[in-house]
């Protein structure tokens, strides 16, 4: 008699469990399409009228700038770590602990400059470093051409786009670039307790093959900062010797580089009070970026951006090198880099011409279908709207669902 109201029950609630499953899988953990279009030298990039000359060997779409690049990656270096503040008579554990960074940028302002960089959530390792190398906006859930890998299939600045990459430290870049890299060095990154093993490898190899190795981009990944947060928290004296030991990494590998080199010393992410990553929170988010080069960087802008969102870097670094920007690029070029030394009209007319070319390559004109092309970078989510804020100077590019 009383049998079906309870089945009745059982299935109500059944059903509200799995239709709030659906929802949640459908709404919260946003889906990004990969697309597997790749830029090359030859796509039909048609100059500004301003520059018609004819680019030096070895460019591809702008000058090249730079011969090589070296990215120093110290995972989890919040901005706060990276600000140097002379005025504090007793710093925290974490804080004024990179003094060469805040040395170099004071004194020589023509060769170095700190960034406050904006990374974009998801704030965990794996996102981000898809997103230094592709210039998108990944999701926990990018939807690509191979289910079997979570490899990046993306046109990226790290493999495709550069010539000889060496490689070492943090080994997920293994599972992200498999095969991938001309000369690689990988060291476990699975046990967040082991502050010494990736960082110690990567100084075994670092200072010879910045010196004397063949290659074009050389990418160091440091791990000791974030599996020491992981640990103890930023606000324990063991963060204060790794900072400090990445401080000395600095000053020493600055030495062995040769003048046509650029160096980038940056954060993936941040870290909260506790020493965690992966949310959105402003400690999360905000990192630091630095720009470091023998060779004359132009002078300051009349005013610095407050923060830059950090897949500016990718379209950046790609222009600075003479190669093409990675097809997904939503980052905006950093222009000041390019202003170069003539006078303020030449200046303006360099950091025109690469907006123009990174204006192109944010919107080409031909080759896709345009369901694909509102589909690129997008997050689609199936049910609820969502509002997506890109680099290109904060502008809403997509406001609603693709479904
Ligand atoms: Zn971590």
């Amino acid at each position: 008699m009383q049998r079906w109201p309870v089945l009745l029950f059982l299935a109500w609630v059944c059903f509200l469990f799995f239709a709030g499953i659906g929802l949640f899988m459908s709404g919260f953990l946003l889906t990004r399409i990969e697309l597997a279009s790749s830029s090359s030298c030859s796509d039909p990039l048609v100059p500004p009228p301003w520059e018609r000359q004819s680019l030096p060997p070895g460019s591809c779409w702008a000058p090249q700038r730079f011969a090589k690049a070296v990215l120093v990656i110290i995972d989890a270096l919040s901005f706060e770590f990276a600000h140097f503040n002379p005025a504090k008579t007793s710093p925290l554990p974490y804080e004024n602990k990179l003094s060469f960074l805040h040395r170099l940028a004071t004194s020589q302002p023509r060769h170095a400059r700190l960034y406050r960089f904006r990374a974009d959530p998801p704030t965990a390792t794996m996102q981000r470093i898809k997103g230094l190398t592709t210039g998108s906006l990944p999701t926990f859930i990018d939807v690509g051409s191979n289910f079997a890998t979570y490899a990046i299939q993306e046109d990226n600045l790290a493999v495709r786009q550069a010539g000889r990459v060496v490689f070492m430290g943090d080994d997920t870049w293994e599972g992200l670039f498999p095969k991938k890299f001309f000369r690689s060095y990988f060291f476990p990154s699975f046990n967040v307790k082991d502050l010494h093993t990736v960082d110690d490898g990567i100084l075994q190899h670092l200072y010879p093959t910045g010196k004397h190795g063949e290659w074009d981009v050389l990418i160091a990944h440091f791990l000791g900062v974030d599996h020491c947060g992981h640990k103890h928290g930023p606000d324990h004296p063991e963060m204060a010797k790794k900072l400090t030991q990445m401080n000395e990494m600095l000053r020493s590998l600055v030495d062995h580089l040769g003048n046509d080199t650029l160096l980038l010393v940056a954060g993936d992410h941040g870290m909260t009070e506790t020493g965690d990553h992966g949310g959105d929170s402003e400690k999360e988010v905000n990192l630091c970026c630095c720009v470091l080069s023998k060779f004359l960087i132009p002078p300051l802008p009349l005013q610095e951006p407050e923060a830059v969102p950090q897949v500016n870097l990718v379209p950046t670094v790609a222009l600075l090198l003479g190669v093409p920007i990675p097809y997904s690029n939503i980052g905006e070029v950093m222009a000041e880099l390019f202003s170069g030394d003539g006078d303020a009209v030449s200046a303006a007319l360099q950091q025109l011409s690469v907006y123009h070319i990174n204006a192109k390559q944010v919107r080409p004109t031909v080759g896709l279908p345009i369901e694909l092309e509102k589909r690129r970078n997008v997050f689609l989510s199936t049910d609820l709207f969502c509002l997506v804020q890109v680099g290109w100077g904060h502008d809403v590019i997509f406001v609603g669902s693709l479904h």
